[in-house]
């Protein structure tokens, strides 16, 4: 079966590492999301895309999900004796990916090219690609500071500030990266991860092409909430606070008009009957490998019966 992933950060990176343990290289593509991209200390920062390749090589940090595995503070320690930014954590070995990258990128190259190079170097042998090589900016609308970048609400506030919408700046002249709409045409079905549907999934979504591509596919998606509760993460308080009630009902109804089965925790079971397309109650939660894997293996048997 060939399929295509559509993942965001930590939650997209758990289900595509199930994935890759059950696919062979040429039969799943990850598509990445961008919109949480920046700039920082003259670097460019694409956090979404270094989660998923750190965890597809094992070279994630396990306790977080994001950054790496035995990663050292030197050189944020000495930024901050000199009083320099260090909101943003970043480690010395993750600190080689953005210097590489952000010199590749000014040399020309893109970045998608980047992330093939990339990804061989780490041992990644399925193919990951960001969803777009042009810029998409994500711009949370809250209520206090009015319209915050991705990384200024996410890291910076924490996720405090109350949120009243989102924008994807550039989205208008963004086209897909190489490779993305092909992928999707050649798929079998396409899988939307748990990641968040706000600020992960629906940039994805918003590029030109994406959102078409995927309504003559089969698509499932995997709820990131379980008992109205996001694993981690913000996605369950935005449900709320843009007026609607979290739940995995909630994220089906998100993606409603584009979704051909729905997988969901055990602990909601009582929504599957609320949900009008074919529903699988099972363990969503993910804390190990063999979760991942077993939980990859339930959503292609899904997918089978569809
Ligand atoms: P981010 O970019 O790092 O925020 O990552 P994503 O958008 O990909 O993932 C965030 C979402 O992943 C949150 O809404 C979490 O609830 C969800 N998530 C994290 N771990 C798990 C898990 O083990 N199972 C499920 N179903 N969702 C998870
Ligand atoms: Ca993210």
């Amino acid at each position: 079966m060939k399929l295509v992933a559509l993942a965001g950060g930590v939650g997209g990176a758990k289900l595509t590492d199930g994935l890759a343990q059950l696919l062979p290289p040429e039969n799943l593509t990850i598509v990445v999301n961008t919109g949480d991209d920046f700039e920082h200390l003259g670097l460019y920062i694409s956090p979404d895309l270094d989660t998923v390749c750190y965890t597809l090589a094992g070279l994630a940090n396990p306790k977080t999900g994001w950054g790496r595995a035995g990663e050292t503070y030197h050189l944020l320690e000495s930024l901050a004796v000199l009083g320099g930014e260090t909101w943003f954590r970043l480690g010395d070995k993750d600190l080689a990916t953005h210097l590489e990258r952000t010199r590749r990128l000014h040399a020309g190259e893109t970045l998608s090219h980047i992330t093939r190079l990339f990804c061989r170097a780490w041992g990644v042998r399925h193919t990951v690609l960001p969803m777009s090589d042009d810029s998409v900016r994500t711009m949370v609308e809250t209520v206090k500071y009015g319209e915050l970048s991705f990384q200024e609400y996410f890291v910076h506030q924490r996720c405090e500030p109350k949120v009243k919408g989102f924008r994807f700046v550039g989205i208008e002249s963004a086209r897909a990266a190489p490779g993305v709409l092909e992928a999707i045409e050649m798929a079998d079905a396409v899988v939307l991860c748990p990641s968040n549907p706000w600020v992960s999934i629906d940039p994805i979504l918003a590029v030109a092409g994406i959102r078409s591509a995927l309504e003559k596919k089969k698509v499932v998606a995997v709820s990131p909430i379980i008992g109205g509760k996001t694993v981690k993460g913000p996605a369950a308080k935005m449900y709320s606070e843009l007026g609607v009630r979290p739940s995995a009902l909630a994220v089906a109804e998100h993606y409603s008009g584009l979704l051909t089965g729905f997988v969901m925790d055990q602990l909601d079971a009582k929504l599957a009957e609320e949900i009008p397309i074919t529903t699988m109650v099972t363990d969503i939660l993910m804390p190990t490998q063999d979760d991942r894997r077993r939980l990859a293996q339930d959503v292609l048997d899904l997918i089978r019966t569809l």
